[in-house]
């Protein structure tokens, strides 16, 4: 015996969701081979990236092709062509003033909000809504955070913040202090969002508490009502207390292309042991450039042209193409009688299950009798149970067959 493993990692949940999910859809398949199952369950897009993106990843790999052109190492935060783009598009016409090395351009959000926990001290006391996107748990579970898991499926030293309709998904403050709080808006898995109103009272209580806002925006561009902020740099004070990471992948089609970037305001500082403030910016950028080392030249030529007319307008017309189907799905649902949350900021909808029938029970139901395919929403925290998400990233024929097959299911 020599070796050790970190047995933190012995504490995470085993069996993963989506690892069920296609275990149970392919005993289905292979019973029913002519089935023909529709998918409504994955967090991913459809759609192929917009040509202009396209066009520009292609000249940018000839370009690594050419000697005179060829690019090596980049900086690790981030081309500046990409980053003042990201600036003037992204913040400036929502009236918040960056500078270029508070952004720092990255491969995903999913590593960001996974491995910004490493800047912050072990004892921190981190809070997440109920339901979540399990990377912030799992990510500090394996560092050491969670302490044991409950019967309750909880972890012991994480604190949970339920969202489910009883709250409108609106979640309350915390009892007692938390350190760190993840906010996910739009939120994966409920798609449901908070107002600029009830966003302030988050700022407001870790300007109060010396607590610090990791804002998860990946779903911004699927905002479509004023009242909700695309970045909580909107509201008054939160560059002080607030990272916000955002990423290319839902809104122009990167997940398989990989580009995303963390928003780290030099104003937002913590404590060391003597209670010596430091800037988090200056810790972030330690930690980037010596574990990380850059995003590929090309995918930074490609997320440039995310900004161009024509890359803006192919995906406002693919992100009109999700919230179409999303519409769809929202008042086919309604219309046998189920109550439905989200969707409307969001690819997301959040359907209590009839006769309050489990999650996987509905899951089930759905598969056998519909063929259709969601995700139980247990799978997302003990609030979820009861709950089901179903996706707008789908054709729009599939999302309008799959509903016409529920429709026809009475409950
Ligand atoms: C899809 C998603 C992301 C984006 O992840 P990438 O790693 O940038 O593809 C981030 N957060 C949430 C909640 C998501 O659903």
């Amino acid at each position: 015996m020599s070796v050790k493993i970190n047995e933190n990692y012995l504490l995470l949940k085993s069996n993963y969701i989506f690892a069920e999910i296609n275990r149970r859809v392919e005993e289905f398949q292979k019973e029913n081979p002519n089935a023909q199952i529709i998918k409504m369950g994955i967090g991913d897009v459809t759609r192929p990236l917009p040509r202009a993106v396209v066009e520009a990843f292609d000249k940018s790999v000839l370009e690594m092709g050419d000697a005179d052109t060829f690019m090596g190492y980049g900086p690790e935060q981030g081309y500046k062509f990409l980053i003042e783009e990201i600036i003037k598009n992204d913040f400036k016409p929502l009236g918040i003033e960056l500078s270029s090395d508070e952004v720092f351009i990255s491969d995903a959000a999913k590593c960001d909000t996974a491995n910004i926990q490493e800047i912050f001290g072990l004892e921190n006391v981190i809070a997440v809504t109920d339901p979540v996107y399990p990377v912030y748990v799992d990510s500090n579970v394996m560092a050491g955070r969670s302490g044991p898991m409950q019967p309750s499926g909880r972890y012991e030293g994480i604190v949970y913040l339920p969202c489910t309709a009883e709250n409108n998904f609106t979640p309350e403050l915390p009892e007692n202090p938390v350190d760190l709080i993840y906010l996910c808006l739009p939120n994966n898995p409920t798609g449901t969002t908070l107002t600029r109103e009830e966003l302030s009272k988050w700022v407001k209580y870790a300007h109060e508490n010396n607590s610090i806002i990791l804002f998860d925006a990946a779903y911004e561009a699927y905002v479509t009502e004023n009242n909700i902020p695309r970045s909580i740099y909107e509201i008054e004070g939160a560059k002080e207390v607030a990272i916000e990471f955002r990423s290319f992948s839902k809104n122009a089609g990167f997940t398989g292309t990989r580009c995303a970037f963390a928003v780290v305001p030099k104003e937002i500082v913590a404590y060391d042991a003597d209670g010596k403030t430091h800037d988090l910016n200056s810790l972030w950028n330690r930690r980037q450039t010596t574990k990380f080392n850059g995003v590929s030249y090309p995918v930074q030529r490609a997320a440039m042209a995310v900004y161009t007319p024509e890359g803006q307008k192919e995906i406002q017309e693919n992100i009109a193409y999700y919230l179409n189907n999303a519409s769809i799905v929202r008042k086919s649902m309604e219309n046998i009688g189920l109550k439905v949350y989200g969707g409307i900021n969001s690819p997301y909808i959040w359907v209590k299950t009839p006769e309050n029938m489990d999650s996987w029970t509905f899951f089930d139901l759905l598969l056998k009798e519909a063929n259709v395919v969601g995700t139980p929403g247990v799978g997302f925290g003990p609030s979820g149970e009861g709950y089901f998400r179903l996706t707008a990233f789908n054709t729009l024929e599939n999302t309008e067959e799959a509903m016409n097959r529920i429709t026809k299911l009475s409950f």
